[in-house]
C-alpha cells in the first residue's frame, strides 16, 4: 500500500514537471495530452445503486453487466454534512461542486452559499454540457449540477435556472415545472425557445422521432412530472445516451461534460421491490454500455459510473438463484454503506481507492485540467 502511494506520489511529481500539468496549463482550451487527460467526461449516476443492486442486476442479466468493462474500481464515502445517510441532493452537490452539504441542498454549501458546479465550469471553459435522467429534469440529482436552491422541493425554482444555464442538451421529465408553474406565469419553454433552443416533449413527438440536430441546443421532456418505469414502457435512456454523445461532440470542439442518471433504481429500493430494482438496473447498465462504446471508439472520453447512495438496505438472501433473486430490505429509506465507483478511459486511474464523495468532483476537475 505504502509502495503504491510512493509510486503515485512520484508519478504526480513527474507530472508536475511536464508542460501540460494542471498547475501551469491554461486549462481546457490548451491542447491536452490525450493519453493522460480526457477531452470529455460522461458521469453516470445510478441513484440508489449499491453493490446488491448491481449484483442483482448482473445475475438477472445472464451474470453480465457492461459495468464490468470498466478498468478501474473504487469506493466513495457517501455521508453528507449533517447526516451519515445522505439524500440525493447533498450527494449530487458533492459530485457537482465538491462540498459536503446538508440533506436536501441543491448546489449550495452547508451555509447556504451557492457553489459553482462542474457543469457550469465546463461551460465556462467552452465545453458542451448535458443532463439526461429518468426522473424529472428538476429532480435532486440533475438539479445539483445546474441550480442553486436551499431545498430540492423547489422544483419550479430549479427549472428557472435552465434558461440562463447555457446547457446544450437536457432530456428528462418535469415539463410542468417549466410551463404550468404555480408560483408565477412564466413559460420557461418559450423563454428557452427565444434563446435558440429546440424544445419539444412526449405529447408532441415520440422520443424515437426526435432528431438530434447539433445546430441548436436541445431540450426534450419525457413526462409532465415523473417519467414512467421501465416496466410501464419507458425506453428512452439508452437511445438518449447513444444520440447525446455525438450531438455534444458536434456542439463543441473543446469537449463535453454530461451527467446521465438512472434515477429509478432508487425508487425500486424505496418500494422494497427487487424486480423494480433489477429492471431499472439493467436499463441503466445498457446506457452504460452505450457510453463505454462511445468512449472506446473515441479514445478521449472518461466514463465514471457511480451512485449517490444505497437505497432499501437491499440484500440477496439464501435461496436466491441468478434468475430468481430473493431480496430482503432493512429500510424504505437510504443507507450509509460505501458506494462503488467504476471508471474507463483516460484519467480512469484517478478513481481507484477509497475516498470521499467530494473527491469525485476534484478528480473530474483534475482530469479536465481545470484550475482553482
Ligand atoms: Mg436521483
Ligand atoms: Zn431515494
Amino acid at each position: 500500500m505504502m509502495r503504491t502511494k510512493a509510486i503515485l506520489f512520484a508519478a504526480l511529481l513527474l507530472c508536475a514537471c511536464t508542460p501540460n500539468n494542471p498547475a501551469t496549463a491554461p486549462a481546457a482550451n490548451q491542447p491536452i495530452t490525450l493519453k493522460t487527460r480526457p477531452k470529455n467526461i460522461i458521469l453516470m449516476i445510478g441513484d440508489g445503486m449499491g453493490l446488491a443492486q448491481i449484483t442483482a442486476g448482473m445475475y438477472a442479466n445472464n451474470n453480465q453487466l457492461h459495468l464490468e468493462r470498466c478498468t478501474v474500481t473504487g469506493l466513495h464515502k457517501s455521508y453528507s454534512f449533517n447526516d451519515l445517510v445522505t439524500d440525493s441532493g447533498a450527494a449530487a452537490t458533492a459530485f457537482a461542486s465538491g462540498v459536503k452539504t446538508y440533506n436536501g441542498a441543491i448546489g449550495v454549501d452547508a451555509a447556504g452559499k451557492s457553489v459553482k458546479t462542474i457543469l457550469e465550469e465546463a461551460g465556462q471553459h467552452g465545453l458542451a454540457t448535458g443532463l439526461i435522467t429518468t426522473s424529472s429534469i428538476t429532480h435532486a440529482t440533475p438539479a445539483a449540477f445546474i441550480a442553486h436552491v436551499p431545498s430540492r422541493d423547489l422544483e419550479e425554482d430549479i427549472a428557472s435556472f435552465f434558461p440562463d444555464s447555457g446547457i446544450d442538451l437536457f432530456i428528462g421529465g418535469g415539463k410542468k415545472f417549466f410551463d404550468r408553474r404555480e408560483k408565477d406565469e412564466r413559460d420557461l419553454i418559450q423563454a428557452m425557445q427565444k434563446k435558440g433552443y429546440f424544445i419539444t416533449h412526449y405529447a408532441e413527438k415520440d422520443f424515437s422521432e426526435l432528431v438530434f440536430d447539433p445546430a441548436k441546443p436541445l431540450g426534450y421532456f419525457t413526462a409532465d412530472n415523473s417519467p414512467l418505469t421501465v416496466e410501464a414502457g419507458r425506453d428512452y435512456l439508452v437511445p438518449a445516451t447513444r444520440q447525446a454523445l455525438p450531438f455534444l461532440t458536434k456542439r463543441s470542439a473543446k469537449g463535453f461534460f454530461i451527467m446521465i442518471e438512472g434515477a429509478q433504481i432508487d425508487w425500486g429500493g424505496h418500494a422494497n421491490d427487487a424486480q423494480y430494482i433489477i429492471r431499472e438496473m439493467i436499463d441503466f447498465d445498457q446506457a452504460v454500455g452505450q457510453a463505454l462504446d462511445f468512449a472506446k471508439a473515441d479514445g478521449q472520453t472518461l466514463v465514471i459510473i457511480t451512485a449517490d447512495h444505497e437505497a432499501g438496505g437491499f440484500s440477496i438472501t439464501p435461496g436466491s438463484g441468478m434468475d430468481t433473486i430473493v431480496g430482503k430490505f432493512t429500510t424504505d429509506d437510504h443507507t450509509g454503506t460505501l458506494i462503488p465507483v467504476f471508471a474507463y478511459g483516460p484519467g480512469a486511474e484517478l478513481f481507484g481507492g477509497v475516498y470521499e464523495n467530494t473527491a469525485i468532483f476534484d478528480k473530474m476537475r483534475q482530469a479536465l485540467g481545470f484550475q482553482r
